[in-house]
Formats: C-alpha cells, sequence, structure tokens
C-alpha cells in the first residue's frame, strides 16, 4: 500500500494532459486548482497507516491474500458492505469534502459482477481478465476514477441515433490486438490525479448499439486521451488567499474533468465487455447501487462538518440557547443520520451474488441517494437560516488582512465579544463553500439525478405483492384480475 506522501510522489510519475483556464496543468500535486483535491484523495492512503482506522481502511484481499487498501477491494462480506460507509463517513469528517476515489471502488464491484454473469451467459473470459487488471490495481494500490457517465447529447435519442456518433463513448475500430475507442466522460471525479480509469457503460443499451457496449481499463495518460478540468464555485478564491475558499486544504467536492478519449487504443487483456448490449443495464444498476450507497457515508461526514460549522455560528451569533436554533440544528441531525441509517441498512441487507462478492441491497441504495438530493439542501437551507445574511455579504479576506479596512471589519463583523472575529468569518467561509453551488448539485446530481432513483424504486418496489396485502386483508382474490 500507499501512504499519502507516496501516492503524491507516484502522480508525478504520470504525464496526463490537463487543461484548465486555457493553459496545461503540468503537475497536480501542485497546481492551485488541483493541490487540495490531491489533498483530499491522499486521505484514503495516509489513513490506511493509521492504526486507529485499520479495520475501516484497509481490507484482505480474495485475490492475493494480501492486506489492501479498501478502495481496491471486492466486498467479501455484509461487513466490508457496513466498514465502507463507516470508512467514507470518517474520511469525509476529516475532509470536509469529497475524496474521490470510491467511484473507482464502485466501478470495480460492478465490472467483477458483470464480467463474471457474461462470462456465464455467453462463455467469453472478461472476468479472468478483469481480475488480472485488478491484482495489478491492489498490487500498486492505484487510484482507479470510474468513469461511466456519458456527454449523452440529445437525452431522448438512444446512443447510435445522436447527431453526432461521439456523443457515447463507442468502439470504432476492433483489431487483432485490441479495440479504438472513441468519446467523451463527463464530471469525472478525481480523474485527474487517479492513474486509471476503469470505462463502463453509461445506459441500457438496446440491438444496434454493440459499439456503445464497451468497458475497458485505460491508464489516464494513455495516448489520445486529455482531460479539460473544471471550475468549481468559488475555486479562483484559491488564488487570492485560503480563508475564502473554505477549505484550503481539501477544497470543495471532487474536482472533475471532462475526459476526451481521442481515438484511444485499448488492448484486449483491459476490454471487460464489448457488444454485449444485454448486460449494460444490469452493470449500470449495480454501479449506480454501490455508489448511491455512499451518500450516507461521505454526504453525512461532511454533514456532520456542516452542522459542526453551524453550532458554532450560533455560539458566535449569541443565538445558540435560542430554542428554535437548538431545534433547527436537532433537525439537521435527524436529516443526516437517516442518510447514514439508510446506508447501513443497505448494506447489512447486502446478498452474496454467484460471482463470490457481496452486493447491496438496490431498493434501499437508491432510497439513501434520493434522500440525500433533498436532505443535503434542507441541511444547508437550515445552515443558511441559522448563520445569517453575512455568509453572503462578506469582504474579500484582503480586506480583512489590510491595514486600513482590517480593524474595522473585526469590529463591525463581531458577534458574541468572547470569541475572535475572524475565527466567525473563518467559519461563515466553510459554511458557505459547503452549503451552495457545486457542493450542493454534487449531492443533487452525483450517481444519478433523483428521477434515476425513482425509476430504481418504481422497479424494485414489488407493488403487486403490497396489493395483494391489502386484497388479502379485505378476502378479495386478486389473481382473478
Ligand atoms: C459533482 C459530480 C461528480 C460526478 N462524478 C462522476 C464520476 O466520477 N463518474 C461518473 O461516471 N459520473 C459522475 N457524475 C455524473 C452523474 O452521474 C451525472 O451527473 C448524473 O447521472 C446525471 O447526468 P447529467 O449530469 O448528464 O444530467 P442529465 O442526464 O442531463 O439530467 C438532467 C435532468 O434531465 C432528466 N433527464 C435526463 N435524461 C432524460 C430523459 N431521457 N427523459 C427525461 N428526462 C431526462 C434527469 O432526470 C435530470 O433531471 C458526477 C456528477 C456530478 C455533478
Amino acid at each position: 500500500m500507499m501512504n499519502g506522501k507516496e501516492y503524491k510522489e507516484s502522480l508525478k510519475k504520470l504525464k496526463p494532459i490537463i487543461y484548465y483556464d486555457g493553459e496545461k496543468i503540468e503537475d497536480v500535486v501542485e497546481h492551485p486548482m488541483t493541490k487540495p483535491h490531491v489533498n483530499s484523495a491522499a486521505m484514503t492512503y495516509e489513513l490506511a497507516f493509521d492504526p486507529l482506522y485499520e479495520n475501516l481502511m484497509t481490507a484482505t484481499s480474495h485475490l492475493t491474500g494480501k492486506k489492501v487498501n479498501r478502495f481496491t477491494h471486492i466486498h467479501q462480506s455484509k461487513e466490508d458492505l457496513v466498514n465502507k460507509v463507516k470508512m467514507m463517513r470518517m474520511i469525509a469528517q476529516k475532509t470536509g469534502t469529497c475524496f474521490q476515489r470510491c467511484v473507482g471502488l464502485d466501478a470495480i464491484g460492478a465490472t467483477f459482477i458483470t464480467t463474471y454473469n457474461m462470462d456465464k451467459a455467453k462463455g467469453t473470459n472478461y472476468h479472468q481478465k478483469f481480475l488480472k487488471w485488478l491484482e495489478y490495481i491492489q498490487e500498486n494500490d492505484f487510484m482507479v476514477a470510474g468513469a461511466m457517465t456519458d456527454v449523452k447529447g440529445d437525452r431522448s435519442l438512444k446512443p447510435s441515433k445522436q447527431a453526432d456518433p461521439d456523443l457515447f463513448t463507442h468502439i470504432v475500430e476492433k483489431r487483432e490486438d485490441g479495440i479504438v475507442i472513441k468519446g467523451a466522460k463527463a464530471h469525472m471525479t478525481g480523474m485527474a490525479n487517479s492513474h486509471e480509469m476503469l470505462i463502463l457503460p453509461t445506459t441500457n443499451l438496446l440491438p444496434g448499439d454493440e459499439d456503445y457496449a464497451v468497458a475497458c481499463a485505460i491508464p489516464i495518460d494513455a495516448e489520445g486521451v486529455f482531460h479539460v478540468f473544471g471550475r468549481q464555485t468559488n475555486s479562483d478564491r484559491r488564488l487570492h488567499g485560503d480563508i475564502d475558499t473554505g477549505n484550503a486544504e481539501y477544497a470543495i467536492v471532487g474536482g472533475e474533468t471532462l475526459t476526451v478519449l481521442d481515438n484511444v487504443f485499448v488492448p484486449w487483456d483491459r476490454v471487460f465487455m464489448c457488444g454485449e448490449v444485454e448486460f449494460a443495464q444490469d452493470y449500470v444498476t449495480r454501479f449506480a447501487a454501490y455508489h448511491r450507497q455512499n451518500y450516507g457515508g461521505c454526504k453525512v461526514g461532511n454533514a456532520d462538518v456542516l452542522i459542526g460549522a453551524t453550532s458554532l455560528i450560533a455560539k458566535y451569533n449569541g443565538t445558540s440557547k435560542a430554542s428554535h436554533i437548538k431545534d433547527k440544528l436537532i433537525e439537521m441531525t435527524h436529516l443526516a443520520e437517516t442518510m447514514y441509517a439508510c446506508s447501513l441498512a443497505c448494506s447489512y441487507e447486502g446478498v452474496k451474488m454467484e460471482a463470490g462478492s457481496y452486493y447491496v441491497n438496490t431498493l434501499l441504495a437508491n432510497e439513501v441517494k434520493l434522500n440525500c438530493t433533498r436532505n443535503m439542501y434542507e441541511i444547508s437551507r437550515l445552515a443558511h437560516e441559522i448563520a445569517g445574511g453575512f455568509i453572503a455579504t462578506l469582504p474579500h479576506e484582503n480586506d480583512l488582512k489590510s491595514e486600513v479596512t482590517g480593524p474595522y471589519i473585526r469590529k463591525y463583523f463581531a458577534g458574541d465579544a468572547k470569541y475572535p472575529t475572524e475565527d466567525r468569518i473563518k467559519i461563515a467561509r466553510l459554511l458557505e463553500n459547503m452549503s451552495g453551488g457545486t457542493a450542493l448539485a454534487e449531492s443533487m446530481h452525483g450517481a444519478g439525478s433523483p428521477q434515476a432513483m425513482r425509476i430504481m424504486i418504481g422497479r424494485e418496489s414489488n407493488m403487486e405483492q403490497k396489493e395483494k396485502l391489502a386484497a388479502d386483508l379485505v378476502n378479495i382474490d386478486i389473481s382473478k384480475y
């Protein structure tokens, strides 16, 4: 396993092409736009060496019997699923943001199951190839970006019906030694500071879309790959100091890229799906359920920080003893713990798959994420209400540091005299950044938009059984309908 420092050193050996603001990022570890995201991901490495968190952060590889970082592990029990959630809450409490490495973990978990199922049904050999690649990932403790989401163009059209065939990633050539793929993946969390990406289809596919049924692994600096790094709410504040960014060390959200795959060659031993349209839906469902499980871990860890910030602001403001403030903090805690409870539930209700790994309860995993799309907004709304308007009107941190205006800002932005004004401003900036813009959009759309969850809940809700329960109680035989 690598520690945080070794992880950062390993990134310096890669040569990805990453653009930001019209220029190339030469060093992701040091560039101001990527540095805090690297620091956050580095926590997934560093904490694996902390004896306090060994149980959460590491596991025993079922492939090699060696100790591996949990972010490269195939879940072998319900306890593994539960530990994943607890691990994510713990890291999120320490970083106050996304640490990015779960998307790859979930793509690995889904690929493990789907390659097994494809091989069983079709006599292909994807599973063994995937296991060989996974062993390489585990041995090197690499970070893998989970690359599912295509750019999708006209959302009402299937991939092969789009005006531009590249709006979904697809195979453009099959060669003796491998395939060539083209397209782009959007919103790629942690891609800029990963080692590899694991590509999988973004939607269910129908016959005629075979070229779009592709899963494969590619180094992030493979020939033909380039990335355009996203601009987040307030990210330019990093260029002017630390306080106004809210969380200078670890940033807000994950640091996403548009990743362009411009005729990228992938050797056959790294291809894990090639044309099997009938398995795309199951693949996407598995990935989505594993990924939706996480939101009651990481987002709750972030909510813990946000609730703490809100409680501190109430103290700074002199309102902490008011009953409506206390009640709103209780409500925020209730909303957060409800998400956590759902994540634990979908893990404890996990099942062993034929492939040998453990998989979460799909219905409950979708409940986690649907709750998150609402609860994080409500938690943020309450945080704003308690904090007051100054979170929207605070001056620039350079004005705080200025000899001319600084004393006035300290004087007139003071709250309860017990506390330094600068502490009040720092926490206000943390609260402001954690509760708006990019952070909220991630809670809404990360791991899928709410409607995607509602579709899954509809599919998994077993309405016939519910109808029968009602009918049985009043002696109606609905089997006759
Ligand atoms: C911060 C962040 C990080 C992310 N990280 C990753 C990552 O690491 N890896 C990854 O693979 N993905 C990632 N995602 C992508 C995420 O899964 C998608 O944002 C999500 O699936 C929604 O896709 P979209 O953003 O293209 O929105 P759209 O699909 O455009 O959806 C917008 C709205 O249109 C609706 N809609 C979409 N299609 C239809 C249709 N056919 N008919 C009717 N309504 C429709 C949706 O329900 C939604 O309400 C990330 C997203 C965010 C915001």
